[in-house]
């Protein structure tokens, strides 16, 4: 069956990851139906259809995935740690009526291959106490203990799409992401992950020639960052596959948050001063292992950490510029720091 001749549903199309995933398919001439609560903010969908609907109903799942032959289910309410640390009970909430509406809606509906993004945040915590930490393999997941809600809603959605392929026969597959970064993701307001943060803070310190750089705790705390592009390829190559198990997808390469915000300082041309803060900081150490990743795409990603900054330094530091032209000096105090959002909790 030629592409275009195949119907795939992106949900979370409106976000940093689907947005991509609806014009990389699009490109590869698939026909793409977008689904999200909202629409894309920094660039048009390239979808053939996108339907604004909120995925936690069970309805509005069965009409996403109507005449759908594949499903890559992105759409989560989430965010950088400043979010899943403060979140927990609305983060389970609404993930959770998500997943489970969207998944058991493509199976009514007779979806073909279903695609789930799970997230390094199931791995236990009990194994990223340290700095240098092993590479997490995909069994390391058992005995459970992920950090956050966020960690654990995640897990039980790998399980559900698991059981769902043992009972029902139903062709799942789960993807666990490692940090993914890259132009047109969440830069600012609190919902932003490290990368975006840092290419904020240090375009901030250029433009204004503050040199100041704010880093929760001491920034020794390490992970891998994935750029974009092989997100893509990654997730293209595994709904190919016939691989039913969780599986890695990220780089292997394990940085520190201050070698990070060294990076991104370079690629900018400027030095910065760090200052340490209070704030939260996730796992001491993480990085992906990347054996299985290997093993079943036969593939790993490709795209230096160095470059891929360098793309998103390019245009964070230009969103930082348009903003700059059109708040002046309250703006840049505001972007130069980093927010935690507690938005339901009681005092
Ligand atoms: P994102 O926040 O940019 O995109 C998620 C999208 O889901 C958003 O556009 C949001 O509006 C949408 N959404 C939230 N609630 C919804 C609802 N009720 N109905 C419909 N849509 C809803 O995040 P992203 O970085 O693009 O992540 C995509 C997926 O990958 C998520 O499942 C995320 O948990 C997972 N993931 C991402 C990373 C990463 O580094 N970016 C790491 C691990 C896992």
């Amino acid at each position: 069956m030629s592409n275009q001749n195949i119907k795939v549903v992106v949900t979370g199309a409106g976000g940093f990851i689907g947005s991509h995933l609806v014009s990389f398919l699009k490109q590869k001439g698939y026909w793409v139906r977008g689904v999200d609560i909202k629409l894309p903010e920094f660039s048009q969908t390239d979808a053939d259809e996108f339907e604004i609907l909120d995925l936690r109903r069970w309805d509005n799942c069965l009409q996403a995935t109507r005449g759908a032959d594949e499903v890559f289910a992105l759409a989560a309410d989430m965010g950088g740690m400043g979010f899943i640390s403060g979140n927990h009970a609305q983060i389970l909430h609404n993930n959770t009526l998500i997943n489970i509406h969207t998944l058991e809606a493509s199976r009514v509906n007779g979806v073909k291959r279903y695609l789930y993004t799970s997230s390094a945040c199931v791995y236990p915590e009990y194994l990223q106490e340290k700095v240098d930490i092993a590479p997490l393999k995909e069994e390391d997941a058992y005995p459970a203990q992920p950090q956050d809600a966020y960690g654990w809603e995640k897990l039980i959605t790998e399980r559900l799409n698991r059981h769902y392929f043992e009972d029902y026969g139903f062709n799942t597959r789960t993807v666990r992401f490692h940090n993914i970064f890259g132009p047109q993701g969440t830069w600012e307001g609190g919902r932003e992950k490290a990368p975006a943060a840092f290419c904020r803070k240090v375009a901030v310190a250029k433009l204004t020639g503050d040199p100041v750089v704010e880093v929760w705790g001491d920034g020794e705390q390490t992970r891998s960052f994935c750029y974009i592009d092989d997100c893509l390829n990654g997730l293209d190559r595994l709904m190919q596959s016939d691989h039913h198990e969780p599986l890695n997808l990220g780089q292997d390469r394990m940085v520190s948050i201050n070698q990070l915000a060294d990076i991104i300082s370079d690629i900018a041309g400027i030095k910065v001063e760090k200052k340490h803060i209070p704030g939260p900081q996730g796992v001491r150490g993480r990085n992906s292992d990347n054996s299985r990743l290997r093993q079943v795409l036969g593939w790993e990603p490709e795209i230096s950490l160095e470059e891929g900054l360098s793309r998103t330094y390019a245009w964070i530091e230009q969103q930082v510029k348009n903003k700059m032209a059109m708040g002046g000096e309250t703006a840049m105090e505001d972007l130069s720091h980093s927010k935690v959002l507690f938005r339901n909790k009681i005092n």
